[in-house]
Order: structure tokens, then C-alpha cells, then sequence
């Protein structure tokens, strides 16, 4: 009888289901889009019932392939969109407001005025995090404050916070399990990394009460079962875990110093440093790679806002591609980038510069500019960003020799090769590219023992292609110093 492992992978835009062999194989994936609301400007939501009735029918639907392809069911693991925020009524389990997404921008004026009295350096010291509407803490206390039953609600007790994987635990299990992981905890800018514990003084300070926040597991922990009158029978959950955290657990990034780089909407670069938080003097985030028996693995964490969505732009507002596979081959007509860079800071940049009103640009423009130049520089921006992230690592004393990357961007041999170029770093792809739900799946495998241990994992692990620098110093130096040019000018 064949063997499988499921993981969920509730993103931003769908929720997915993929069944796994044990040796890490996707076998068969299902994958349902849910509606975006944006009831204000820089206002981001999603349904809850939406999130929960899409991951519902796609978890369904890949049991249902279980069963026809005669093969067993041994675990499930989660992996989600994190900082999300959820409240929901106990008793009912019905939310009490929409889920408020990473995205939203609601809270920063909240954050700028929380910022003072030297808060961010305190807050950064116990999370790991930026004061930032990013993350969940500033969420929480919207809906606290904006709902007119909330606080009531919280004060009978019948009042619950989650992030999307709380909320899935909790539908998952009817109600029995109220719970995260480490991960997704200390994406909320309330846990404590150091304590491993949800912090009172940030809780006081933001006035959110304990009582509606979840218990914290381990990554591969027991989450309980899904009930029977759910999906037919009970599974058992036994990972969660945060999605970036989880693509570094299917890149095998377990040991310190590894690094793996997604190249998605955004970008998402993570760097193991084992038992050690690293503090970065450059504006990177200090995070929880994974937690094992108890045990927290630290990884540095910065983001690029704007990556393949650069990709999407091209094709859906200015129409100069009609897919972004088409981009591959448009580069590889032009010998050069004729000088021309584009900044596509298009909702502020990200680290290392977490600049919230930077716009993009394209300069360098004369009258042989072609569409192609445009493509290529959009493209290349996506390498130039990597680049400022990687260097403010090296700023941090951390130089990584090996970059494993994923993501809907790298399948674009061009452009994995340029990043590895620009970076100077070696850089390799995967031959299962959906390294985030098969972390998940990893989590939950560990902890029945389908894999023994971290290193038993990694043998799973194989490589699909490896890209090498190759081009010379003064070459990089040149498109660089063009770069650098081009983001002062956003910064202005
Ligand atoms: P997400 O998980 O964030 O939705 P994916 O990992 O699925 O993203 O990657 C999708 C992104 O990759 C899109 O933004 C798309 O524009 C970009 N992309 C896909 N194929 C290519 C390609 N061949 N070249 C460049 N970009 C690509």
C-alpha cells in the first residue's frame, strides 16, 4: 500500500492541498483561489469562512486521489500565510471581523506613534521584529479597538486570536485545539524569542489580554485530530508551520549558515544561524527558523517586496509581455542592460532600506529604449535587490557560500544565472520546487518518524541545476554602481 503525507499550503491568494510520497515527492495537488477585499486604500482582507471553505474542498479533494490511487494517509502538516490575523467568537467559532493580511497598511500610524520612547529598539530585542503594521501585534489591537463586542467578548472568555494555521487547527479539530508553532508565534511581534513565551509587557503595552492568544508548539508537534465529521475520517496533524519557514525546511536549510532565497510575488531570503539570535545592524529581521523538543533554531530573515509581482506588472498594467515565461527569451536578445534600471518600489522598499514611501522609476531612458530594455531591467531589479539584501548580511558578518533558491522566478534560467552573477554567490535550484508545503510535510513526517532525524530529511533533498558566477569584477561593479544610482533616486 502506497504511503502519503499531506501538507496544506493556505497562501495569500489560494489554499492548496498536496499529497506527498515519503521520499518527498508531489504526487497530486489541488488548488482553489479565494477573493480579495481591499476596503480602503492600503487596506487588505480576506474571508475566514472563504480561507476555511477553500482549504476544506481542496483537502477533500486530495484524500478523495488517496483513496483512488489506494494508497494511506499517515499525517497532515500546515503551512500558511503568516502574520494574518483572525478573531473569532468560542462559543460559535464565528470570526468577528474579516482576517486582516500581512499586507494591510491600516496600522501605521498606530506604529509610527508606537515607535517612540525608544519601543522599537525594546520590541526588537525581545521579537526579533521591526514596529511595523506588517505583523500581527497592531492587528489585533484594531479589531480590539474597532469591533464594538470584542473587548466584551475577550472579557467572558469567549474571545480567540489566531493566525491562519490557529484558525485551520482550530477548524480542523472542531474546536478542540487552540494552538500554533513557534514560527507563526513570532510573526505576531508578541512572543518573546528569547523566553519562548507570549511577552506581558507587550501585551500590557498594546493592552491585548492573554486569554484569547494560543498555545505554542513545536513545528513537528501533536496538533491533534481533524474530526470525523469533517473530512469522513481522522487524521492526524503533526507540523505547522510558518510559510518562509517551511520553504527553508524543504530547502534542507538546517544547518547554520544555509540560505534559501524564494522568488514568488515577493521575495523571502532566510539564513539559518543554528542555536544563536542574530541582531542585524541593518535592518534584517532576527526570526524562528524552526523549534524541535523544545529546542528554538534561529534564522535571519529580509524581504523583497516587489519580485515576480515586478513580472506580473509588465504583463497585466503595462502589457509589454503576455506572459512571464516570454521574459526569458526577450533578455537573452539584448547583450546588455543599455544602461537602463528599474526601482520597482512600488509599495515602498523593503530591507534593507524599509522605506515605506519610496516609489519606482526607470532611468537611464534615451531614444533606442525598447520594450525589451524595460523587461530586462525589471528582471534584473529582482538580482540587484538580492543583492542589498545579501550585502547587508556580509554587513552583519554573515556570508553565505551557497544560495538554494525556489519560487515561480527562478524556473527562468536567464535570471537565476544573472542573480548568481550580480550576488557572486553559487546558486542551485531544487528538483521539487514546492519546497513550502514539502517543509510542512517534512514537520509532520518528522514527528510520527516516517524521518528519524533533521539529516534524514535532507536526503531527500536533490538538486536540479546549478548556476556559478561568471562574469567579471568590473562588469558587476559597473551594473552596481548603475543600481545604486537608481535607488538613490527613490530615496529622495
Ligand atoms: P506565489 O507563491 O507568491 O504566488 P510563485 O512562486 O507561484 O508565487 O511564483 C509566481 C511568480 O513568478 C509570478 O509573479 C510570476 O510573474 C513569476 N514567474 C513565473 N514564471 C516566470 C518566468 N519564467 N520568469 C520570470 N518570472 C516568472
Amino acid at each position: 500500500m502506497k504511503r502519503f503525507i499531506v501538507a496544506i499550503d493556505q497562501g495569500t491568494t489560494s489554499s492548496r492541498a498536496i499529497l506527498f510520497s515519503l521520499s518527498g515527492k508531489p504526487v497530486y495537488s489541488s488548488q482553489k483561489e479565494f477573493r480579495q477585499y481591499f476596503p480602503k486604500d492600503g487596506w487588505v482582507e480576506h474571508n475566514p469562512n472563504e480561507i476555511w471553505n477553500t482549504t476544506k474542498k481542496v483537502l477533500i479533494d486530495v484524500i478523495n486521489k488517496s483513496k483512488r490511487l489506494k494508497g494511506k494517509i499517515l499525517t497532515i502538516g500546515i503551512t500558511n500565510q503568516r502574520e494574518t490575523t483572525i478573531l473569532w467568537e468560542k462559543k460559535t467559532g464565528k470570526p468577528i471581523y474579516n482576517a486582516i493580511v500581512w499586507q494591510d497598511r491600516r496600522t501605521a500610524e498606530f506604529c509610527k506613534k508606537f515607535k517612540t520612547n525608544n519601543k522599537e529598539k525594546i520590541i526588537n530585542r525581545k521579537t526579533g521584529l521591526l514596529i511595523d503594521p506588517y505583523f500581527s501585534g497592531t492587528k489585533i489591537k484594531w479589531i480590539l479597538d474597532n469591533v464594538p463586542k470584542a473587548k466584551k467578548l475577550a472579557k467572558n472568555n469567549n474571545l480567540l486570536f489566531g493566525t491562519v494555521d490557529t484558525f485551520l487547527l482550530w477548524k480542523l479539530t472542531k474546536g478542540k485545539l487552540h494552538a500554533t508553532d513557534a514560527t507563526n508565534a513570532c510573526r505576531t511581534m508578541l512572543f518573546n524569542i528569547s523566553t519562548n513565551k507570549w511577552d506581558k509587557d507587550i501585551l500590557k503595552s498594546l493592552k491585548i489580554p492573554k486569554n484569547i492568544l494560543p498555545q505554542v508548539k513545536d513545528s513537528s508537534d501533536d496538533f491533534g485530530l481533524t474530526d470525523k465529521s469533517i473530512i469522513g475520517k481522522s487524521y492526524p496533524i503533526n507540523g505547522v508551520v510558518g510559510d518562509q519557514q517551511a520553504a527553508t525546511i524543504g530547502q534542507s536549510c538546517f544547518t547554520k549558515g544555509s540560505v534559501k532565497s524564494t522568488y514568488g510575488t515577493g521575495a523571502f531570503v532566510l539564513m539559518n544561524t543554528g542555536n544563536k539570535k542574530i541582531y542585524s545592524k541593518n535592518k534584517l529581521l532576527t526570526t524562528i527558523c524552526y523549534r524541535l523538543n523544545g529546542k528554538i533554531t534561529y534564522a535571519l530573515e529580509g524581504s523583497i517586496f516587489i519580485a515576480g509581482a515586478g513580472i506580473q506588472w509588465l504583463r497585466d498594467k503595462i502589457k509589454l509581455i503576455s506572459s512571464a515565461a516570454e521574459t526569458e527569451k526577450i533578455v537573452k536578445s539584448l547583450k546588455t542592460n543599455n544602461g537602463i534600471y528599474l526601482v520597482p518600489a512600488f509599495t515602498g522598499l523593503g530591507a534593507p532600506y524599509w522605506n515605506p514611501n519610496s516609489r519606482g522609476i526607470i532611468c537611464g531612458l534615451t531614444r533606442d529604449t525598447s520594450q525589451k530594455e524595460i523587461v530586462r531591467a525589471t528582471l534584473e531589479s529582482v538580482a540587484y535587490q538580492s543583492y542589498d539584501l545579501f550585502n547587508a548580511m556580509k554587513n552583519d558578518g554573515l556570508k553565505p557560500n551557497l544560495i538554494k533558491v525556489d519560487g515561480g522566478m527562478v524556473k527562468n534560467n536567464w535570471f537565476s544565472q544573472f542573480l548568481s552573477n550580480v550576488i557572486d554567490i553559487k546558486v542551485v535550484r531544487p528538483k521539487v520546487q514546492e519546497t513550502t508545503a514539502l517543509g510542512a510535510a517534512f514537520m509532520a513526517g518528522l514527528k510520527i518518524g516516517v524521518y528519524k532525524s533533521l539529516s534524514d530529511i535532507s536526503k531527500n533533498w536533490k538538486i536540479d541545476r546549478k548556476f556559478v558566477p561568471k562574469i567579471s569584477k568590473s562588469n558587476r561593479t559597473k551594473l552596481l554602481k548603475g543600481w545604486q544610482q537608481a535607488i538613490r533616486k527613490t530615496l529622495i
